[in-house]
């Protein structure tokens, strides 16, 4: 069989041959063999040579997504190792991780497809037609890879539109309960795959989650707590504290989802932690995962628009020893970013605002079109108006089983930073 060709322009920016994983409808000069849209075409530089394979989609800006460097056939084999590799990367680099992202998409060679692994449970995201019209080899491969309780397809995004592709979301084979009980970090996180953000969860986090250990505990002697003669806590007053997190943060977390946050951070001492997200099912869930972890005692939950409630906070003066800013990605599009910045913006301003002076700002954004430098821009900007002084404590990434292709920035998206937060 011959395989359709297309031919790249000669002065065209040499992105594919950079790592970048997209080829856009102006980096092209011609092509031979009239593909059809899904079809498998060698991508060759002017004179010929051949660079990539590539699904091709006329309906795409991204007219040609690599999936191969090698001119071996692309066929349903091929899709088994790829799977198979990317899954035994997890187990090499994620040992413990018995739920996680296993498939992401270009940086594993598998362009347009998300697998994530919940346990026993496994959830497919296609965002690409060559990826759409090999489905059957992918949930084929997923069945003698893992054997799983079920699979479930969460391709309810619109971007599936840029492909010319519907929304689709359900059962792949038989149903199953889509509300699963994974392990992270020690603890147990209840989510649903059906109807949870995204596949259900954020594993991308998990690293990040576990970085809040230290920051926990240490917050006694600023609220003026000393230990006495035989080890016990004893406040300002002279009386003693039987609470035993007494040396524990005050946490919020906003944008808290399942309460992943909260979790850890009560895993890992914290006094009191406020979960606020505007979603009340958002809540609800994140309520029963503190139960599930014996946490409720130290827990309390908001459903609130989290722009007016720090604003709020700030007016009525109060403070956290620890504020967690984990919004949703503000700036959906590149046209976007102006929009999203001031958002951005506003939350990490009034949340610096809430943090004590010496205590800490844990924020993130998961929007690949900020860019880190600009990120730390907005942050800067933010702590001038705020009157604050930021001293970096980390700033991490998303963790391995969301591998990052070095030249292609849009599989580089996550920034985390934790500040201590002075006043100025
Ligand atoms: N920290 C979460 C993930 C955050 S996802 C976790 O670890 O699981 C983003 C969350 O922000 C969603 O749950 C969404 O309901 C919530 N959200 C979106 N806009 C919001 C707003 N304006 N105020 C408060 N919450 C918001």
């Amino acid at each position: 069989m011959i395989v359709p060709k297309a031919f790249l322009k000669q002065n065209r920016k040499k992105r594919l041959e950079q790592g970048h994983p997209w080829v856009f409808p102006s980096e092209i000069e011609k092509i031979e063999g009239n593909p059809q849209g899904g079809d498998i075409v060698h991508i060759v530089n002017h004179v010929g040579h051949f660079l990539a394979q590539g699904f091709y989609n006329p309906l795409s800006q991204l007219i040609l997504r690599v999936v191969s460097y090698s001119e071996d056939d692309v066929d349903e084999s091929l899709f088994y190792s790829k799977i198979e590799q990317a899954w035994k990367r997890r187990q090499w680099l994620v040992p413990e991780a018995t739920s996680c992202r296993v498939v992401h998409g270009e940086a594993d060679f598998l362009p347009g497809l998300i697998i994530d692994k919940y346990e026993d449970v496994l959830v497919v995201q296609i965002l690409s037609l060559g990826i759409e019209m090999r489905r059957q080899w992918i949930y084929q491969a997923l069945i003698k890879l893992f054997n799983p309780l079920g699979i479930f397809e969460r391709s309810d995004v619109s971007v599936r539109r840029l492909e010319g592709l519907e929304e689709r979301m359900g059962f792949v084979d038989q149903p199953f309960e889509t509300k699963v009980t994974v392990r992270e970090n020690g603890l147990s996180i209840l989510v649903d795959v059906a109807e949870g953000q995204k596949t259900g969860y954020f594993f991308d986090q998990r690293e990040n989650r576990a970085a809040l250990k230290p920051l926990m505990t240490g917050w006694g002697a600023g609220r003026g707590i000393k230990v006495d003669s035989n080890g016990l806590p004893i406040d300002p007053k002279g009386k003693a504290i039987k609470n035993p997190f007494w040396d524990g943060a005050e946490v919020l977390d906003c944008f808290s989802h399942t309460g992943s946050f909260m979790l850890h951070a009560c895993q890992y001492g914290a006094k009191k932690v406020t979960c606020l997200d505007i979603s009340e099912k958002a809540i609800e869930m994140a309520k029963s995962n503190a139960l599930l972890n014996g946490f409720l005692h130290r827990t309390e939950f908001i459903a609130a628009n989290a722009f007016d409630f720090l604003r709020e906070q700030v007016k009525d003066k109060k403070t956290w020893d620890v504020v967690i800013l984990d919004p949703p990605a503000f700036a959906k599009n590149r046209q976007a970013i102006e929009g999203a910045l001031r958002g951005y913006k506003e939350i990490n301003l009034q949340g610096m605002k809430l943090v004590r002076n010496g205590g800490i700002l844990v924020t993130a954004s998961c929007s690949y079109h900020l860019s880190a430098a600009r990120f730390l821009t907005m942050l800067q900007e933010a702590a001038a108006d705020a009157h604050k002084v930021l001293r970096l404590i980390e700033f991490r990434r998303a963790g391995a089983d969301h591998p990052v292709l070095l030249g292609s920035e849009e599989t580089d998206y996550l920034k985390f930073a934790m500040y201590e937060v002075f006043n100025r």
